[in-house]
């Protein structure tokens, strides 16, 4: 049957529209928080009660209405921001479609106290879904009090949608953390009934406000990225060390221009620089803010302004993913002395023993990785700590590791740099007294010839301390019972040679304790040989191992675990520089 056709009445028509604003308690907040902002308010303070349906009231010391002009507000499509549609291709306020404030007081009470900075008294107004029943003057500082009530209460189908307190309460703390971040200068905070939940303090740096968004400790493992960039586009913000990650995307957020916006292709820029340094289904937490002539960005996309359109998206794409990956390979992290030496890093070294050799000392060139053609200088530049993040490229020869890392090419010797990373976390272990045994599913006997036997008896104490449980079986067979789970690929029989094997085929001088000696055999038995062919998955594992050892460059025995070819020295080569 046909229905007539017939226009819909104005109370319909605002609370359709209202519907795609106000979705929910948090889209009330984020679009009074950014009238606040563009009315250049210095400190704004919002309160939240029940969940938001209650009351949400935010206050602003900003410019204010004037009081012939504050019926307006209750208007559709009223606004200060834009005068024609010309201004629409260069928008540099928050707001700029005028529908907020009329499509929040369709759909709720609302009461609106201002007074704008030429006038001696401010104007109050009352309204109900949207009809002003109530116009006062009062007395009030310079500034804006926009107080929500009842939400939604005409809108039963919109509550019943809407989650629990506590949802509601998350997701207005997560846009307010978004516009304190955005905006360091101005001091924000947030009461949930009562209580103070939130604040910053306006300092107007960034990472101020990231303290007190995330706390210090997180802070502390965030690097900060800072780019011009190229094409007028740059990149400033946070991102987390690989050490640090989520399992969502939810804390990678995004600015342009101040603005924040919901883009999956800018978040994947940015997951894409993390590309071989987290693993699959681990997101960063980033804070990025991009800035570009408001020519060249359209955020006129739609209602609630989180999305917008580059003009030349591959651009921005490009220079997110650039400047973060540029920022993670230097890794210059926020209070972070360990690592912010590089690439003028002193020599530090923490380990006891062995004594770290630098490059040509006691080293044997038969035993080097060098390449004759490799100056000595572009290796020496290497710190002992602090690796940057190198990215694999792959394997040569089986035996050699291609990374790239923020200053040109490494090679690295899989079995020296396996043997260092098993030999901290060994030591580290022993030192502590916690090396943890692996039980055998079974016990193994070995029988050995006799000299092996006494030696073994003779280090039986020791062995348990690192881990071995190793017990006599009567003539020269031992019952091995668990091997420590550093060594965890080792066969008993090979530990247990391992453990033997003491000539010193290399000529480098053995350590004085029993335990060291032990520890430095049976790791460089456990250590993956040259000759095997590794995964890229198990390249990656390697890498990101030695990028946690305290002395990274060196193996145990002071040999070099990876020399660098700097691309200056490429560049050179190639002909490309005198
Ligand atoms: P828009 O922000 O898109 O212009 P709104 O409905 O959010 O639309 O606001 C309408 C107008 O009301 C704004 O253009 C501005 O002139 C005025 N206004 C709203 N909130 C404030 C405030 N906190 N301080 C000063 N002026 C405000
Ligand atoms: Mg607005």
């Amino acid at each position: 049957m046909a229905v007539p056709i017939a226009i819909l009445h104005q109370s319909v028509v605002s609370k359709i529209a209202a519907g795609e604003v106000v979705e929910r308690p948090a889209s009330v907040v984020k679009e009074l928080l950014e009238n606040a902002l563009d009315a250049g308010a210095s400190s704004i303070n919002v309160t939240v009660n029940g969940g938001g349906l209650q009351l949400i009231r935010v206050s602003d010391d900003g410019i204010g209405i004037h009081s012939d002009e504050a019926e307006l507000v209750f208007m559709r499509h009223a606004t200060s921001k834009l005068c024609s549609a010309r201004d629409l291709d260069s928008i540099k306020t928050l707001g700029f479609r005028g529908e907020a404030l009329s499509s929040i007081s369709a759909v709720s009470h609302m009461d609106l106290v201002t007074r704008s900075s030429g006038e001696e008294i401010g104007t109050r107004l009352r309204a109900a879904a949207g009809e002003i029943t109530d116009r006062a003057i009062v007395s009030t500082p310079c500034g804006t009090i926009v107080s929500v009530e009842n939400l939604f209460f005409n809108l039963p189908a919109r509550l019943k949608f809407l989650k629990s307190d506590a949802a509601e309460k998350a997701r207005i703390g997560r846009v307010f953390s978004r516009y304190a971040l955005a905006f360091p200068g101005v001091r924000f905070r947030l009461h949930f009934d009562k209580r103070q939940k939130f604040q910053s303090l306006g300092t107007g740096s960034l990472s101020d406000v990231l303290v007190a968004v995330y706390g210090a400790e997180t802070v502390e493992q965030l690097l900060e990225v800072s780019g011009r960039g190229r094409h007028g586009v740059a990149v400033n913000g946070y991102v987390s060390m690989p050490s640090l990650s989520r399992s969502n995307r939810r804390e990678i957020t995004l600015f342009v221009n101040g603005r924040y916006v919901q883009d999956s292709r800018l978040t994947l820029a940015i997951t894409r620089a993390y590309h071989t340094l987290l693993m699959k289904g681990r997101y960063p937490i980033a804070v990025i803010c991009i800035t570009l002539s408001p020519v060249d960005v359209d955020v006129n996309v739609h209602p609630a302004k989180t999305e917008v359109r580059f003009r030349e998206p591959n651009h921005v794409f490009n220079s997110i993913e650039r400047e973060v990956r540029r920022t993670l390979l230097n890794q210059r992290a926020l209070n972070h002395p360990m690592t912010s030496g590089w690439p003028h890093s002193e020599v530090v070294e923490s380990v006891d023993w062995p004594a770290p050799f630098f490059f040509g000392n006691s080293v044997e060139s038969d035993d080097l990785v060098t390449e004759d053609n490799v100056e000595s200088e572009t290796q020496t530049e290497l710190p002992v700590t602090g690796l940057p993040l190198l990215r694999v490229i792959g394997q040569v020869g089986a035996a050699y590791i291609v990374a790239e890392g923020p200053d040109g090419l490494y090679l690295i010797d899989q079995h020296a740099a396996h043997e260092r990373v098993l030999y901290e976390s060994y030591m580290a272990a022993a030192q502590s007294a916690r090396v943890e045994s692996q039980t055998l599913m079974e016990a193994v006997t070995v029988t050995l010839d006799y000299e092996a036997a006494e030696d073994l008896r003779r280090h039986l104490d020791a062995l348990y301390a690192l881990g071995f449980r190793v017990e006599p079986f009567g003539g020269d067979s031992f019952v091995v019972r668990a091997l420590p789970a550093v060594i965890g690929a080792l066969t008993p029989e090979q530990a247990l040679l391992g453990v033997l094997e003491h000539e010193n085929s290399h000529g480098y001088e053995l350590p004085p304790g029993e335990e060291d000696r032990i520890i430095l055999r049976v790791c460089k038995r456990a250590a993956v040989r040259a000759g095997r062919v590794l995964s890229q998955k198990e390249q990656e594992v390697l890498l990101r191992q030695l990028e946690k050892c305290q002395s990274p460059v060196t193996c145990p025995h002071g040999r070099p675990t990876m020399i660098r070819i700097s691309v200056e020295h490429l560049e050179k080569k190639f002909g490309r520089r005198g």
